[in-house]
């Protein structure tokens, strides 16, 4: 069966739409059909310096969420990083094959470094994508299904995996492929409609968080901002504020954009954002209530987690001992 491999970093204390919509839709649809094992990745998340008690509530609130869109702890993996430590390990062999100039030309670090400043960045930033790198290729993944951000990244990976079956010999590891569903690859912030929708970097009025308070999440999306045009339409490009609306009214209703379009016809955008706000309120409700519940059981939640890394760091290990006798690292006795 093909293998899926997917993460994310407990950088809030609630996930965003877009990685809902860009990611956690997607792995709840994989595990269907594929051996899927997902992850909380804190080791990436120390990158941003998080405070002990932070990281460690974060930790948990981002499993209760995955649990609580529908991965289903039978079917699937579900495990929090650094309780497998060959993520670590793998990271450090990747390290030494990956050439300064090419991590050094991912987009996400210039971007992220220049918005911490120089004195703020740190050399995990720098090495992040190694680490994800190093995720992926544990778990002998066929598809890695995420958002547009990470195409990059990803493609650093594949580089990685075929240059470590050249170097070390053919099924060294797999070579994963993108899963980017397009219509949803990026959600962009409320406020910048031109900047994607970030745990980290969003202002508390360009998110919808899924765990927000419902009339939160109605008053940022009333003030989304638009465009002083008063016509809807979906154009990425000359109406950012308003596609950006479309997009998410397509993903939760299921209705295509051009019936949208079509329904809104002489309407105000204040009518969408209303109907908007009402439509992904009642779609995120569920989710959130049930998020809470485990929120509410840490000890079920840590159960799940405990299998999970088990399991997860048996198939890490076998991959991990064949790249160590590859590379021709003395076995210990
Ligand atoms: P941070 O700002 O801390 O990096 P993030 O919101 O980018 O947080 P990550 O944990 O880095 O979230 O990414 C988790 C997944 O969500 C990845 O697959 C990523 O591609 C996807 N994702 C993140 N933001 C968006 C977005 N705006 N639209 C679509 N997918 C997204
Ligand atoms: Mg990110």
């Amino acid at each position: 069966m093909t293998r899926v491999f997917s993460a994310m970093q407990p950088t809030s204390d609630s996930l965003q739409l877009g990685n809902y919509l860009g990611a956690l839709v997607e792995w709840v649809k994989l595990q269907e059909t594929h051996e899927a094992i997902y992850s909380v990745v804190d080791l990436h998340a120390l990158t941003v310096a998080p405070d002990r008690d932070v990281l460690t509530r974060r930790t948990r609130v981002t499993a209760a969420q995955f649990l609580a869109a529908g991965v289903d702890p039978d079917r699937s993996l579900l495990f929090v990083q650094s309780h497998v430590p060959q993520h670590a390990e793998l990271a450090w062999v990747l390290s030494t094959f990956t050439g300064m100039g090419e991590a050094g030309r991912m987009t996400q670090f210039k971007d992220k470094s220049a918005q911490v400043g120089e004195s703020g960045t740190n050399v995990g930033l720098f090495t992040y994508p190694v680490l994800m790198a190093a995720d992926i290729l544990l778990y002998d993944t066929n598809v890695v299904p995420v958002g547009e951000d990470q195409r990059q990244h990803l493609e650093l990976s594949r580089d990685l995996a075929q240059r470590l079956n050249t170097r070390l010999g053919e099924g060294t590891v797999v070579v994963p492929e993108p899963h980017i569903v397009k219509a949803t690859a990026k959600i962009f912030d409320l406020q910048e409609p031109t900047k994607k929708m970030s745990k980290s970097f969003s202002g508390p009025k360009g998110l919808i968080e899924i765990l927000d308070d419902p009339k939160k999440v109605a008053k940022n999306i009333k003030a989304a901002a638009t465009d002083s045009d008063t016509v809807i339409r979906f154009d990425p490009e000359g109406k950012p504020g308003v596609s950006n609306l479309l997009t998410i009214y397509s993903a939760f209703s299921g209705r295509a954009i051009d019936q949208i379009v079509a329904d809104y016809e002489g309407k105000m955008y204040g009518h969408l954002k209303v109907d908007l706000a009402e439509i992904v309120v009642d779609y995120l409700t569920p989710i959130r209530d049930r998020a809470m519940e485990w929120i509410e059981s840490p000890e079920r939640l840590d159960e799940v987690l405990a299998q999970g890394a088990s399991k997860a760091s048996a198939i890490a290990q076998v991959t991990l001992d064949r790249i160590y006798d590859r590379l021709g690292l003395l076995p210990p006795l």
